[in-house]
């Protein structure tokens, strides 16, 4: 029933308990094990559960214990940066610019002293300092849909590397009709089907399950 004994890296135990997280929350118990396995997964979470945790926790400590073998190489100076492509092996999609800031300084506390450096890109601001961002490296990416589509489209980020791939908010973010943008991302950005998927939603009309049948793979837990 703490961090200390759920089966993480040694480094995300460091930065939980720099964060001062002690016990984990209800959804955080749950989800934890479940990624750990390599189960896509559908979650009930609301607001303040602590879902952001619950699948940065599991997914970036899988990937510490692969950084020298998968992390990106960074761009050595800004000429080197102007070529370079985004290759994210995390990607969160959020609804709004809040929530992605939100996941970005959670990634930032959890991916203190790994290899993985993190950006988050969201409509509503200048996309110039945020492509100077991602020219500086970017292994985890937080996202809103349309300025994915944006960055994709100019060539900056690529969807070829993601393993995991989050939906946080889903239904929030069908609601304010980016069900197209997050289909043709999925769809259709060659991302691979070789990844692992987890959607957090807070209800679960017929599009949110409709969405979970198409992206999840067919023994994809359900934690209500
Ligand atoms: P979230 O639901 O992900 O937006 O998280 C809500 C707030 O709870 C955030 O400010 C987190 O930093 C905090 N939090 C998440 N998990 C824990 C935990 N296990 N212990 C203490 N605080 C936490």
């Amino acid at each position: 029933d703490r961090f200390e004994d759920c089966d993480l890296h040694a480094v995300m135990k460091e930065n939980i308990s720099l964060a001062r997280y002690s016990t984990p929350t209800p959804v955080q118990r749950h989800s934890i094990p479940i990624v750990t396995a390599g189960k896509d997964l559908m979650a009930c979470a609301q607001t303040g559960s602590g879902k952001t945790a619950a699948f940065l926790v599991p997914t970036l400590s899988a990937l510490f214990g692969r950084a020298r073998e998968l992390s990106n190489p960074r761009p050595m100076n800004r000429f080197d940066a102007r070529g370079y492509r985004a290759e994210p092996l995390v990607l969160i999609l959020a609804p709004t610019r809040e929530l992605c800031s939100q996941t970005f300084d959670e990634c930032r506390r959890f991916c203190y002293r790994s290899m993985l450096r993190p950006c988050a890109i969201y409509g509503g601001a200048d996309s110039f300092p945020q492509k100077i961002e991602l020219e500086k490296g970017c292994d985890i990416l937080a996202a809103t849909p349309g300025r994915l589509q944006d960055f994709i489209a100019r060539g900056k980020v690529g969807l070829n590397r993601v393993k995991y791939l989050i939906l946080d908010e889903a239904d929030r973010m069908l609601d304010m009709g980016f069900e197209r943008s997050i289909r043709d991302i999925v769809e259709q950005s060659g991302m691979s089907q070789d990844r692992q998927t987890l959607m957090y939603s807070a209800t679960f009309p017929r599009a949110i399950r409709k969405l979970a049948r198409d992206f999840l793979k067919p023994d994809y837990l359900f934690l209500k």
